[in-house]
């Protein structure tokens, strides 16, 4: 077992011998549990009632076995007494039951406030994060944050912790009035039952490290499986099904070989811990029934039937708080690793350079100038992209980007975005560095149109007006020149029709559409245009390359082009190739030097677009 784990749990320490996380950062402990505590701060107030509550249910639960041994010499006395006493146990428990209540309403109702803050909150600092953070943060781990992590968080700062409350006041006040009752039997019973249920406790956690493992190497035997499974496409052509099976039997043996010890361990577990514990049991219920025989000779010593059953109540109260303490503890261990990835992300500014005064420019016309722009993603940092890019366009001009596939397109696209800002060199638009400028303002002045654009699970209207607050009128205007108001109009809800998942799935070039729509309300100084690769119907294609055109016009635009027709209409044509400018020029003047732009033009423009074939 300590081999295995040792191959799978890796450590890291720092030079003073520190064990800390992968970045190096020591690893949190404290400090965020008492953060954690913080975050309820807000619902101090309902706390307060709730722990209330809590005190009087517990007081309740624990003189509650005092009346049940009551009931029991009760009922060896007489039926009148017998009847008053189960009345008084009836009406505590009622109590009891009413402070219950409240105390179980109140605290969730305090953990369920908190984590909606907290989730919004964690959201808003997520979105705010830079690109590149995106890049190296997937985005179901991001989710996984907003959902499990809160809701460790939601059960420990209330839940549990009102349950910490509960059993540790439970504990405390059983053992409190059993050495009232009687100290020796206390006495025996303290010296027995520890000894026990610290020993179960130790083995059941050896279990519990021992099914973790097994649920680990399960997991990796289902990581496997999805694998093959998913791209069982791939697994077939390679008529691979014997070599995937017999990858997948290996994990599932690692997994058996931990379950087959497992199972003895679950065994003995059940069995040897049991007898353990009834034995102790008898061991008591001995010794007890000694002092009730004794005082059943004379009265003035021993104890009475009902105070041996309050007694071993008060055992069995006792034996239950220590051990849902215990499972306590795990839930607080995974709250402090929950708080700390949610502490992390709560805290992270995001990396964007903000100057001190943005800049708004009044009368922007779109001239954008790289100088020397080198520039390396931060996820990738050994690979430099773009290795000193510079050129002009001009107010007004459409320049086209073009050259084989990874050489830089869209990252000079990306950085115009300012998704980055370049390692060197500068980006300026009319003369001003892009890093001065007002951000939000500039990203208002700009507009992308991708390959394949994405469109949110909203009605075409929301979809449409999604940069910017619009009127029904501007938002059918601009569908009419982006050529979306017929389709649109064909649908029974017209713009209020719903897209995606749970709406009406729209065609490649539909979708294109309505992004064109999307831009054009923002009415940008500077278009943005990743030509579409892949093959549109006719009808489509004709379509969209209309509203493309009608675009165009009048703005300043970047293409990403893949179809001679565009480059042939560009003012300017740039040749990119592995991070360098390799031409530049017109498109008659770039054929007429023979280089790499007329081997492209060649291969129509290579990356993979076909449907241009009869240029
Ligand atoms: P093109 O648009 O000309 O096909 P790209 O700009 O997409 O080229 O890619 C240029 C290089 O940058 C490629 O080597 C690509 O793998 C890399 N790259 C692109 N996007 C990222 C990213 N988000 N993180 C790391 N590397 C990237």
């Amino acid at each position: 077992l300590r081999k295995l784990q040792r191959q799978r749990v890796i450590k890291f320490y720092n030079r003073h011998g520190k064990e800390v996380d992968k970045d190096g950062k020591p690893l949190p402990r404290k400090t965020n549990l008492v953060r954690l505590m913080g975050l309820a701060k807000p619902e101090a107030g309902l706390i307060s009632i709730g722990m209330v509550s809590l005190l009087l249910s517990t007081a309740v639960q624990t003189i509650a076995p005092l009346f049940f041994g009551k009931v029991v010499d009760a009922a060896l006395d007489s039926m009148e007494s017998l009847n008053r006493t189960v009345l008084i146990l009836l009406l505590i428990y009622l109590a009891g039951s009413v402070f219950s209540l409240v105390r179980a309403w109140i605290f969730t109702l305090a953990g369920q406030r908190l984590v909606a803050r907290l989730r919004s909150q964690l959201f808003g600092s997520v979105i705010v994060q830079e690109i590149a953070f995106f890049d190296v943060n997937r985005t179901g781990e991001l989710c996984n944050r907003l959902s499990s992590d809160t809701t460790v968080l939601q059960n420990a700062v209330t839940v549990n912790l009102s349950m910490l409350f509960r059993y540790l006041l439970q504990i405390i006040g059983s053992l409190a009035l059993m050495f009232f009752l009687n100290a020796s039997l206390t006495g025996v019973l303290l010296a027995i039952v520890p000894v026990v249920s610290l020993s179960a406790m130790q083995y059941g956690k050896f279990v519990r490290k021992m099914r973790k493992l097994f649920q680990d190497r399960l997991a990796d035997a289902g990581t496997q499986a999805e694998e093959s499974l998913s791209s069982v496409r791939t697994v077939k052509s390679f008529s691979g099904e014997a070599k995937a099976t017999t990858v997948y039997s290996g994990f599932i043996n690692e997994s058996y070989k931990i379950g087959k010890k497992l199972a003895l361990a679950q065994g003995i577990m059940d069995g040897l811990f049991s007898f353990l514990a009834y034995g102790a049991i008898s061991a008591v219920l001995w010794y007890g029934g000694k002092l009730v025989y004794e005082n059943s000779r004379d009265p003035t010593t021993g104890i009475t039937a009902g105070l041996l059953t309050s007694f071993l109540l008060y055992t069995l109260q006792v034996a239950m708080g220590f051990a849902l303490l215990s499972s306590l503890y795990g839930d607080f261990m995974q709250a402090v690793g929950a708080s700390a990835r949610i502490f992390t992300l709560l805290d992270r500014k995001p990396d964007v350079f903000v100057p001190l005064n943005p800049l708004v420019l009044p009368h922007l016309t779109g001239e954008i100038e790289f100088k020397d722009v080198k520039f390396k993603y931060p996820s990738r940092p050994e690979t430099e992209v773009l290795k000193g890019v510079s050129f002009r366009v001009e107010r007004g001009q459409m320049v086209a980007l073009v050259g084989p596939s990874g050489g830089g397109k869209s990252t000079i696209v990306n950085l115009i975005e300012r998704f980055y800002d370049p390692n060197e060199g500068t980006i300026a638009m009319d003369g001003c560095d892009l890093k001065l400028l007002d951000l939000t303002w500039f990203r208002q002045k700009i507009a992308m149109v991708s390959q394949e654009p994405t469109l949110f699970a909203c009605s075409i209207k929301d979809n449409i007006a999604y940069g910017r607050e619009a009127t029904d009128e501007e938002v059918i205007e601009a569908a009419k020149q982006a050529n979306a108001h017929e389709f649109v109009s064909e649908f029974e809800m017209g713009y209020d029709t719903l897209v995606g998942e749970r709406g009406v799935r729209l065609s490649g070039g539909q979708k294109q559409r309505i992004a064109i729509a999307r831009a054009l309300i923002m009415d940008p100084t500077l278009l943005l245009l990743d030509e579409a690769t892949s093959a549109l119907d006719a009808e489509s294609e004709h379509l969209v390359q209309e509203a493309v055109d009608r675009a165009m016009m009048g703005r300043t635009v970047i293409v990403i082009a893949h179809r001679l027709s565009t480059v042939r209409n560009a003012d300017k044509v740039v040749v990119i190739d592995k991070g360098q400018i390799a031409e530049m020029g017109t498109h008659n003047e770039l054929l007429a030097t023979h280089g790499v732009y007329k081997k492209l033009v060649l291969r129509q423009l290579a990356a993979g677009y076909t449907g241009d074939a009869k240029d």
